[in-house]
């Protein structure tokens, strides 16, 4: 076999691999945010089984956790393993069957993946327009649902490709129940960020992500559906294109059962349940507060620089500042500069605006005044590097 190998010229020796010492950042990016040192701390406490006695009373905890972050009280609420896009394709591909039409926006970048979603489980996609940077307005919904009579409509709760916060959920909410719809609602950059209330509002269907406005690592992501929408799931005629993801099976073990479907990741769920009860403990409406008063300070801050927000003040989102980047400067040359002189972290535009903006995350941990104003003088600097003085 070495002789082989040698032939070949294939190295027998082990790689070198240095220890790991990752850079210390401070992440105001769209996410991952910055993780609470509590959240890192649990993280490193003892595995046990994902069965065992002890694991089954962190499930019921993080499930109850969720439910008051999420301003819900649906049965179904579960962390999915997997990023933010996982809940994401467990809400569509459970609630979307074929033969069925959802109904999706254009105004970002996170409806054209509902979209995609949609159409790998075999759904019939319908849109219903608004540009970049602005919210979806009811009256071309309500258009869009005389039209198309859609199963399911999905919208993008806070949209973190262009800083925009759909308003008057209810009202979207309304529209689609009175034509018998579910509601699916991306959450991801807003659940324990901004206000937002499931029950209240009548959304079906809530997915998030841990690693926004939870400040927690990805890897177990929350997703509550009420008992309208899970009715629909387990009357499927067809199963679910994905076993993984089949919420029918996740049943058996986030449900009564306890049963082994597949091995949670234990330690993104400890992580979760830690993140959760900072949450708890700040309270979600102190939380939501917090985040508007301080990415509030942010927009100001970026104002008086002489910079300009890219979505207007009615639709500002806190946990995403998206601020146009000015005539004559090179966006990736300030964000380089963030990176290799301050160790700081934010993020060019994506898909239709990059190039155009830059998105400057103020979530969960990270949504402190201290890095509110490291984040404004280093930007400072950056600016003046390229001739910008506002
Ligand atoms: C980040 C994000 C997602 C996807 O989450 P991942 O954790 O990257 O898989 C989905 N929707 C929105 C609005 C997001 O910001």
């Amino acid at each position: 076999m070495s002789n082989r190998h040698a032939e070949l010229g294939i190295d027998e020796r082990p790689p070198e691999v240095g220890e790991l010492t990752p850079p210390d950042r401070t992440l105001m990016g769209p996410g991952p945010s910055d993780v609470h040192p509590r959240v890192l701390r649990a993280m490193s406490t003892p595995l046990v089984g994902h069965l065992d006695p002890s694991f089954v009373e962190i499930m019921d905890e993080v499930q109850e956790l969720l439910r008051y972050t999420f301003r819900t009280d649906n049965k179904w609420t579960i962390p999915v393993s997997g990023t933010g896009s996982a809940s994401m394709e467990a809400a569509i591909g459970n609630l979307v069957e074929p033969g069925d039409t959802m109904l999706v926006p254009t105004n970002g970048y996170f409806g054209g993946r509902m979209k995609s979603m949609a159409e790998r489980a075999g759904g019939e996609v319908v849109e219903v327009s608004a540009p970049w940077g602005e919210p979806l307005d009811p009256v071309d919904l309500e258009r869009a649902f005389a039209e198309h009579q859609p199963d399911v409509f999905g919208f993008v709760h806070a949209e973190t490709s262009t800083g925009v916060l759909q308003p008057n959920v209810p009202e979207l909410t309304d529209i689609a129940h009175d034509h018998d719809a579910l509601v699916i609602a991306d959450c991801v950059t807003s659940l324990g960020g901004v206000e937002l209330r499931v029950d209240e509002w009548g959304v079906d269907v809530a997915y998030s992500g841990p690693q926004k406005c939870l400040s927690c690592p990805p890897g177990a992501s929350p997703l509550t559906l009420n008992d309208r929408a899970m009715d629909k799931v387990l009357d499927r005629e067809e199963r679910p294109r994905s076993w993984y993801l089949d919420l029918s099976l996740l049943e058996g073990y986030w449900g009564d059962d306890r049963s082994y479907h597949h091995t949670a990741p234990i330690t993104n769920v400890y992580a979760l349940r830690e993140a959760l009860r900072l949450v708890a403990e700040e309270g979600i409406e102190e939380r939501w507060a917090r985040h508007r008063r301080v990415a509030g300070d942010l927009k100001a801050g970026l104002q008086d620089l002489g910079l300009e927000m890219n979505a207007p003040d009615e639709y500002w989102l806190p946990s995403l500042n998206a601020v146009r980047v000015p005539d004559g400067v090179d966006d990736g040359a300030v964000i380089d500069r963030l990176l290799d002189e301050y160790d700081l972290e934010i993020a060019s535009g994506l898909g239709a605006l990059e190039g155009d903006i830059w998105r400057i995350g103020c979530m969960g941990y990270s949504a402190r005044p201290k890095n509110v104003e490291y984040v404004l003088a280093a930007l400072e600097d950056a600016l003046a590097r390229q001739g910008f003085d506002g």
